[in-house]
C-alpha cells in the first residue's frame, strides 16, 4: 500500500540523494529540496543540482528549489571562516540548511522533514541529530532522526552514484573545502 505520510528531504547532492531518496520512498511520500547555499562556485552549485534534478526526475519525486543566498551564507559563517572542516563551522552550516528545510516543510505543510546529510561518514551525525530536532522544534515539525550510512547505506549510495554516472566531488561544498580539497591533493602529489 501506498504511504500517505508526507516528508520533506533536504538533498545536499545526487551522489547522497540517489539511495537516501529511494530508500524513504518505500514508506513515505517524499519530496526533495535543493537547499544549499553553501555550494560554490555557482558553476558547482549548479552542476550538483543539475544531477538532484536528474535523480528526482528518474525516481518520480519532485523537487522544490531553494533559494540561492550565497552572500547570505557567507555572511553568517564568516566567523568561522578561520575554522576547518568537522568543526563549528560545519554545525553552523547544518544548522542553516536544516532550519530553512524546517521552515519549509511548514510552509508546505509537510509535517517531517530529514536530510541526506547523514548518508555521508564525512559529517557529524550528533550534530545533524541536534541541529535537525532544534530546527523542527523551532517551526513546528518533526526531524526524522535516521543514520541513512548505516545497513551498508554509504557503500549502496557509492553503487548508485556510478550507476547514474554522477559526478563525486573530492570537497563537500564551500569554497573553504575546496581549498582544502587542493590542500590535501597538493599534500598527497608531493607524498607527504
Ligand atoms: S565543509 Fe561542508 S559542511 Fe562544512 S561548512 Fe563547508 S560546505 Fe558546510
Amino acid at each position: 500500500m501506498e504511504s500517505t505520510e508526507r516528508i520533506l528531504v533536504h538533498a545536499c547532492c545526487a551522489s547522497c540523494s540517489s539511495y537516501v531518496l529511494e530508500y524513504l520512498q518505500q514508506e513515505y511520500d517524499v519530496a526533495a529540496y535543493y537547499c544549499n547555499p553553501n555550494i560554490q562556485p555557482e558553476a558547482e552549485y549548479r552542476l550538483r543540482l543539475g544531477e538532484v534534478r536528474t535523480v528526482c526526475g528518474h525516481l518520480g519525486i519532485p523537487l522544490i528549489e531553494g533559494p540561492e543566498e550565497f552572500e547570505e551564507w557567507n555572511t553568517a559563517i564568516a566567523p568561522y571562516a578561520h575554522l576547518p572542516e568537522k568543526s563549528e563551522r560545519c554545525r553552523v552550516c547544518y544548522r542553516l540548511r536544516l532550519e530553512e528545510t524546517a521552515r519549509k516543510a511548514a510552509e508546505t505543510g509537510i509535517g517531517l522533514f530529514t536530510t541526506t546529510l547523514s548518508v555521508s561518514p564525512h559529517k557529524i551525525h550528533a550534530w545533524i541529530v541536534e541541529e535537525g530536532r532544534a530546527s523542527g522544534e523551532k517551526h513546528g515539525v518533526m526531524f526524522l532522526e535516521a543514520d541513512f550510512k548505516k545497513k551498508g547505506g554509504f557503500q549502496e549510495s557509492c553503487r548508485k552514484s556510478r550507476e547514474y554516472g554522477l559526478t563525486r566531488q573530492d570537497y563537500c561544498g564551500c569554497l573553504f573545502s575546496l581549498e582544502e580539497a587542493k590542500l590535501r591533493r597538493k599534500e598527497s602529489d608531493s607524498g607527504r
